[in-house]
């Protein structure tokens, strides 16, 4: 084997990266309270890892999609604030609100299942601006606060949040922000007539933190910003996109080098055929481990201080890159995607290869192969 090479593909995550992108969205938000979202197993960086660099670097709440992925967290040890909002509060809410979550309810009906347990449950009610996705229409505002506010007169529910969502973030020039910032804006005179006073009224995801500071209130939802990477690649302002650090690497041993002659196919479908004689390095890695497979033949690696196109299609355990007639020797690494400060291709780079967005390429990232955590420091 050579020496220092990896004994398999991996996918490193670096926590001090996680903490200082935390640290720099909390300072640049301030006054706003941070949640640091940490949905889909940490955007493919780890649920439980992730939430405890963001609890290090300050972060007072956590968000999630699932009750479960919140349920984690508590078993993991975690005590702080944890705002769910999908499945909230699922068939039997009595766990979610003896494990001290707060939930979010769209509507009448979950509010009564949640103050039926007769525990002292924690409640935040989505409002629907726009995205037409989860939370009460605003034609069903005024009744869903109006119930909630008698359900806390009466000591049933206290209702802790007020919140809505984004459709556009990543476009600030577009009309859509401002509409939702004044129905948000309404929806939440219509709540504090109805009598609610709630202790934190939130619609910015990242990209709403980063470029919309009118939409901050008092807590934003910083998910994609606090792994490092830019939700609008482009429009972010180049001295604010450079504060951020990715924090995740792939990369991986090639599993072999060798050389093919003028005329030569590769992979499936023989979709490329080389037009001169060159050298190839097999990376054990494909689609069954989160490497898109619509990155075929244009998705690009780092081995030996150089990129490297990828030739052909993508297949479930391997692809292969075209290394110009080199010959490195195999075992040596091919960094996939990393933070792109060595050269290397970043996540960024991978989502316009195959035509998404940075959020799915570090999401997929949960194949057969181990993540290993290490820690540049900076704790903040
Ligand atoms: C996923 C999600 C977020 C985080 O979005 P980013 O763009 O990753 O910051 C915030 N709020 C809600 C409701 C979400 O579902």
């Amino acid at each position: 084997m050579l020496p220092g090479a990896l004994d398999h593909p991996e996918v490193v995550v670096d926590l001090g990266a996680i903490r200082r992108n935390v640290a720099f969205l909390r300072e640049l938000c301030a006054p706003a309270a941070m949640m640091t979202v940490v949905k889909a197993d940490g955007y493919g960086h780890g649920l439980v890892e992730s939430a405890r660099a963001a609890r290090e670097a300050g972060s007072e709440w956590l968000g999630t999609a699932t009750v479960a992925e919140a349920m984690a967290l508590r078993e993991a040890g975690d005590t702080g604030r944890i705002l769910c909002w999908l499945d909230a509060p699922g068939p039997d809410p009595t766990a979610a609100i003896d494990a001290d979550l707060d939930l979010t309810a769209y509507s009448i009906d979950e509010l009564d299942r949640i103050a039926a347990t007769g525990l002292p449950a924690r409640v935040q009610l989505k409002v629907d601006t726009g995205l037409s996705r989860g939370g009460a229409t605003l034609a069903d505002w005024p009744a869903l606060v109006a119930h909630a506010a008698e359900l806390e007169r009466t000591g049933r529910v206290t209702i802790t949040g007020i919140w809505s969502h984004l459709s556009s973030s990543d476009e600030p020039a577009s009309p859509a922000n401002d509409r939702q910032e004044q129905r948000f804006r309404e929806a939440l005179a219509v709540a504090e007539a109805a009598g609610l006073r709630p202790e934190v009224r939130h619609l910015a995801n990242s990209a709403g933190a980063l470029l919309r500071p009118s939409a901050h209130f008092d807590l934003v939802r910083c998910g994609l910003a606090s792994y490092g990477l830019d939700p609008a690649p482009g429009v972010t302002p180049a001295d604010v996109a450079g504060r951020l650090e990715p924090a995740m690497t792939v990369q991986a041993p090639l599993a072999m080098v060798k050389p093919i002659e003028a005329g030569e196919s590769v992979s499936y479908g023989a979709t490329w055929t080389a037009e001169r004689p060159t050298t190839l390095g097999l990376v054990p890695m494909g689609y069954g481990d989160g490497i898109p497979r619509h990155a075929s033949s244009t998705g690009e690696v780092e081995v030996d201080g150089a990129r490297r196109p990828m030739r052909g299609r993508v297949c479930m355990d391997q692809f292969v890159v075209d290394l110009g007639g080199d010959t490195p020797p195999a075992g040596e690494t091919a960094v996939i995607f990393g933070n792109g400060r060595g050269g290397e291709p970043t996540a960024q780079d991978w989502a316009e290869a195959s035509d998404t967005i940075s959020y799915e390429i570090v999401t997929r990232m949960r194949g057969r192969y181990p993540r290993r955590y290490v820690d540049s420091g900076g704790r903040p």
